[in-house]
C-alpha cells in the first residue's frame, strides 16, 4: 500500500515540543514505509483559530526539515486552499448533504448546560442522551446530530493493538456542526482524511476516543477508513503527561534563542520516551537539558 499520513496542527498557538514528537512519528512511520506526508491546517473552529499562526508554524516545520510531500507549506500556502479547513465549507456541506439524504443527522436544540444537568454525575465528557433526535428540527439554526449507531466498534490500532470503543455510550449522538454554523473536529477531520486519500493517521493518544466516532463517520459517508497510530505523548520521568507550565517555550522561541533544530529534536525524542538520556547527555548539544 502507498503510505500517505499527514500532520494536521491547528492554529491556536505556535509549534512546541509535544508538536515537535508528532513529527518524528509522523514523519518517521511515514518515511519508514516509504510513504508521504500532506499537510493541512485545521482552523474549522473560528473563533479559536488565529491565521497569524499559520506562516509562524510552516516556517518552523521547514527550519526542522520536517517537509510535507504534500498539502501546506511555507512555500506553497495558497489562499483558498484545499487543505486549509476554513476554506473547505462546501466541501463539508456536501458530506452533510449525503448524511441528510441518509437520514442519518437531525437538529437539536439543546444547550450544553442541558445536555450537562441530564447527565448522570453531571460533568466529564458531554454524552447527548437523544433528546431531539425526533423532533425534526431544522438544521440551520441548530446544533447538527449526527445518530451514533448503537453497539462497541472493535479496531486495531497500529501502536497499541486491539482496542474496543463505544461512541454511544462515550458521547452518544455527537455534533457534525454547531447552531452558529461552525463545522467540528470529528466532521472536518473525517471529510479532510477522505478527500485526501489518507491512508493512515499518525497521532496523540490525547485523540484516540475519537477513532470510533470517525470510523462510523467514515462508514455512513460510504468511504473505507484508513489505519490508525497512536503515540503517547510527552511525558516527565513519572510517565506523567508534561503540563504546559513545565513544557518548554514555543519552537520560535527556542529558534530565536539560538537553539540547533537538531537539539530541538533531540529534546522531544527524549521527553517522548523514544532515546534515554545519556544519548542526549554525551552529545555536545545537550546543554541545559534537565527532565522535570
Ligand atoms: N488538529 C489536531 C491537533 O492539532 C490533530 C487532529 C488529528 O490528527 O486528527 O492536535
Amino acid at each position: 500500500m502507498n503510505t500517505l499520513t499527514r500532520f494536521a496542527p491547528s492554529l491556536t498557538g505556535y509549534l512546541h515540543l509535544g508538536h515537535v514528537l508528532h513529527m518524528i512519528h509522523v514523519w518517521g512511520v511515514a518515511r519508514a514505509q516509504g510513504g508521504r506526508v500532506l499537510s493541512r491546517i485545521e482552523d474549522h473552529d473560528l473563533a479559536r483559530n488565529r491565521p497569524e499562526y499559520e506562516p509562524a508554524i510552516l516556517a518552523d516545520l521547514q527550519w526542522l526539515g520536517f517537509v510535507p510531500d504534500l498539502g501546506i507549506s511555507a512555500e506553497n500556502s495558497p489562499k483558498p486552499s484545499n487543505y486549509r479547513q476554513s476554506d473547505c465549507a462546501l466541501h463539508y456541506e456536501e458530506a452533510l448533504n449525503f448524511l441528510v439524504k441518509k437520514k442519518k443527522v437531525y437538529g437539536c436544540e439543546c444547550s450544553r448546560k442541558e445536555i450537562l444537568a441530564k447527565q448522570s454525575g453531571g460533568q466529564g465528557e458531554l454524552c447527548y442522551s437523544g433528546t431531539c433526535a425526533e423532533k425534526n428540527l431544522p438544521l440551520e439554526g441548530h446544533t447538527v446530530r449526527f445518530r451514533v449507531p448503537l453497539g462497541d466498534i472493535d479496531f486495531h490500532d497500529v501502536a497499541l493493538g486491539d482496542r474496543r470503543q463505544t461512541p454511544a455510550t462515550q458521547c452518544g449522538d455527537f455534533s457534525l456542526r454547531d447552531r452558529n454554523g461552525q463545522w467540528t473536529y470529528q466532521f472536518c477531520c473525517v471529510c479532510d482524511d477522505i478527500r485526501h486519500g489518507i491512508t493512515l493517521v499518525v497521532r496523540g493518544e490525547d485523540i484516540l476516543d475519537s477513532t470510533a466516532r470517525q470510523l462510523q463517520l467514515f462508514h455512513a459517508l460510504e468511504y473505507e477508513p484508513p489505519h490508525y497510530y497512536h503515540h503517547p505523548l510527552l511525558t516527565t520521568d513519572s510517565g506523567e503527561k508534561l503540563s504546559k507550565r513545565q513544557r518548554p517555550e514555543s519552537i520560535t522561541q527556542l529558534r530565536e534563542e539560538g537553539l540547533l533544530a537538531e537539539k530541538i529534536i533531540g529534546r522531544a525524542a527524549f521527553f517522548g520516551g523514544l532515546i534515554p538520556e545519556p544519548a542526549l547527555l554525551s552529545a555536545q548539544a545537550a546543554g541545559a537539558m534537565v527532565k522535570t
